[in-house]
């Protein structure tokens, strides 16, 4: 049995994209998707309403993109979304919680990158994703997955998708029954990541909708982000 996820999925419960919830599991669907992981921006906010609209049929994984004080880190299977702190606490409070812990597109250049303590990450992570469809510089994915095939990490692919059009631009494949937060903890051989990044589009329509939030807060149609409302 072979089963596809994208492991990295924002929605509007993030303030950096606009995907409905509905949107997001119907084009999951017809991208032939069996599952994504939610992971919105340090909140768990979005799960359940994805879970809501989706079929039966497709997997709604719950999740967490957290902020550490280096790299953005994937918490997959968690209650509580992990307090920013150091990537080792952040995996401690991950594995507290039953849950699995994946560096998120850990050496991009152009966004948060983990730079030090890196021996002492790969052992405490559970998984490296190595394709982000949002890395604009392909040697930043080459450099995660040879970091994972360095310590012998599984790897992951996540389109880490803020726009429907995103959905499954890079995914994990895994083969066999097994349920797949147990597969990539014990079974790297059953997971493959695949996808490709360099997608530009993604962060045109980021832009666009920041400039769209911006016009509208100036023109008082909509409440302030970052003014603590
Ligand atoms: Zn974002
Ligand atoms: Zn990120």
């Amino acid at each position: 049995m072979t089963r596809t996820y994208d492991l990295q999925v924002h929605t509007d419960a993030s303030p950096c994209s606009n995907a409905a919830p509905e949107a997001v599991a119907t084009t999951a669907v017809e991208h032939g998707l069996n599952g994504i992981a939610v992971t919105n921006h340090d909140t768990l906010e979005g799960v359940n309403a994805v879970r809501t609209a989706a079929p039966a049929e497709l997997t709604v994984i719950p999740g967490v993109e957290v902020t550490t004080s280096q790299g953005h880190l994937l918490a997959l299977g968690v209650d509580e979304p992990p307090a920013p702190d150091d990537p080792v606490a952040v995996i401690e409070c991950v594995h507290e919680q039953g849950g699995v812990a994946i560096l998120s597109h850990p050496f991009d250049r152009l966004r948060q990158q983990y730079d030090t303590d890196l021996g002492a990450i790969a052992d405490a992570v559970d998984a490296v994703e190595i394709c982000n469809s949002r890395c604009l510089l392909s040697r930043d994915n080459d450099r995660a997955r040879a970091f994972a095939h360095a310590h012998g990490l599984p790897t992951t692919g996540g389109s880490d998708a803020h726009f429907p059009m995103e959905i499954g631009r890079a995914h994990t494949v895994v083969e066999g029954d097994r349920p797949l937060l147990n597969a990539l903890e014990t079974q790297p051989a059953e997971v493959v990541a695949r996808g490709r990044g360099g997608y530009f589009s993604g962060h045109i329509a980021t832009k666009a909708h920041q400039l769209r939030e911006s016009v509208d807060r100036i023109a008082g149609f909509a409440p302030g982000r970052g003014h603590g409302r």
